[in-house]
């Protein structure tokens, strides 16, 4: 319990900065990454907080774009998913921790059964009455029951004494289409298909189901181009809408002398005069420090680059290109040019990492629904 007296800091107008979140957006890119394969169903995969979105807000949007199946990491996760969803299919991807199979039934959650000691708890727990999808690992090395486990399952009864209702794999690479890995998977998971022919089938994450109907199966596993990232990374264009836009005004300006450096440890010196512009966001806010002297923010549509370390609490753009930047001005560090994909590359990651890092000190709106 917290002491009533004591403020806890929460978010605020002020310096900081302002992340907002398109729940509109999110509903057409399920509906087109639904489009992409008319006979299979959609699912959402809406783990880590639907990937830093926001489950509350997220869920009921989904549900009433129509979709009724949702994939989580952890039972916590699927503890909030069903308070939001009574309804609806969810499943828990990271397999079925000892002992709490009870509580799996309890919630009406089906647990991703990753190996046959899953299988067998399940199994008793179910008795033919609850539902689970097995996880059969096609080349990730990760979870999941090996192929050729799978394919002795074939006509066992125990598949129906634990309720398994799907069959699904998780591919490797299927962001790069010229991967042979891919084929391989393909090949692969069509086999165990094909020795559990009774039961429905995933495989396309939102990357693979850019790879064709032979990924497609019975449901489609969408996360990441759901809230705006790009599936198809080797094509130009992205074919998602934009969700996530982290704003901040800028905080004060200065205007610095050639060899002045700006920063701890003054990792960046000024070739020329320079101005500078600095805002109050940094790594405590999940804006990745690894984007130093690397990143950009665009101030009127201008890419500026950070300059110097990004600190705990602020960061600093040289602004010399758009002399109208003020106090007050909006620089944008995640929207328009700079997509998810771009700002992950200009920190040496991924634009799932800065989604799924996205802090809780901005001010959060949503809009659209
Ligand atoms: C996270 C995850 C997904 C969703 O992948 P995206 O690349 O975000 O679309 C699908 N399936 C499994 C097993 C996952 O872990």
């Amino acid at each position: 319990m917290r002491d009533a007296a004591i403020p806890t800091p929460r978010a605020g107008p002020g310096h900081g900065a302002r992340l907002s979140i398109n729940l509109s957006a999110i509903a057409e890119n399920w509906r087109r990454l639904a489009a992409q394969a008319p006979q299979a169903a959609c699912a959402a995969v809406v783990k880590a907080d639907a990937y830093g979105c926001g489950l509350a807000a997220v869920a009921p949007v989904l549900r009433r774009a129509g979709c009724r199946t949702f994939f989580v990491a952890h039972l916590s996760e699927g503890l909030a998913a069903r308070a939001l969803l009574p309804e609806a299919e969810i499943y828990v991807l990271n397999g079925l921790v000892p002992g709490t199979g009870p509580a799996y039934a309890e919630a009406n959650l089906r647990p991703v059964l990753g190996a046959l000691d899953e299988l067998a708890d399940w199994a008793e727990v179910s008795q033919g009455t609850l539902p689970a999808a097995l996880h059969v690992d096609t080349g990730m090395n990760r979870l999941g029951l090996s192929p050729a486990e799978a394919l002795t399952l074939s006509g066992d009864p125990l598949l129906d004494r634990a309720g398994v209702a799907l069959v699904m794999s998780h591919l490797v690479s299927a962001e790069c289409p010229d991967e042979a890995v891919n084929a391989r998977q393909i090949a692969a998971f069509a086999a165990i298909r094909a020795a559990l022919p009774s039961i429905p089938g995933s495989l396309a994450n939102s990357s693979g189901i850019h790879l064709g109907r032979k990924v497609h199966h019975d449901l489609l596993r969408p996360g990441y181009a759901l809230f705006g990232g790009n599936p198809m990374p080797y094509r130009e264009t992205n074919p998602m809408r934009e969700v996530v836009r982290l704003e901040a005004p800028i905080a004060q300006i200065r205007e610095i002398q050639p060899g002045e450096t700006a920063g701890y440890n003054a990792r960046w010196t000024a070739p020329a005069p320079r101005r500078l512009a600095t805002l109050s966001l940094g790594y405590a806010d999940g804006f990745p420090r690894m984007a130093s002297n690397r990143g950009y923010a665009l101030v009127a549509g201008v890419f500026c680059p950070i300059v110097g370390l990004i600190s705990m609490d602020l960061i600093i753009l040289d602004v010399t290109a758009v002399p109208e930047a003020r106090r007050g001005t909006l620089a944008t560090l995640i929207g328009d040019a700079l997509d998810l994909d771009t700002v992950g590359r200009a920190a040496g990651t991924i634009g799932y990492e800065i989604l799924t890092g996205l802090g809780s000190r901005y001010v959060r709106s949503y809009n659209g629904s």
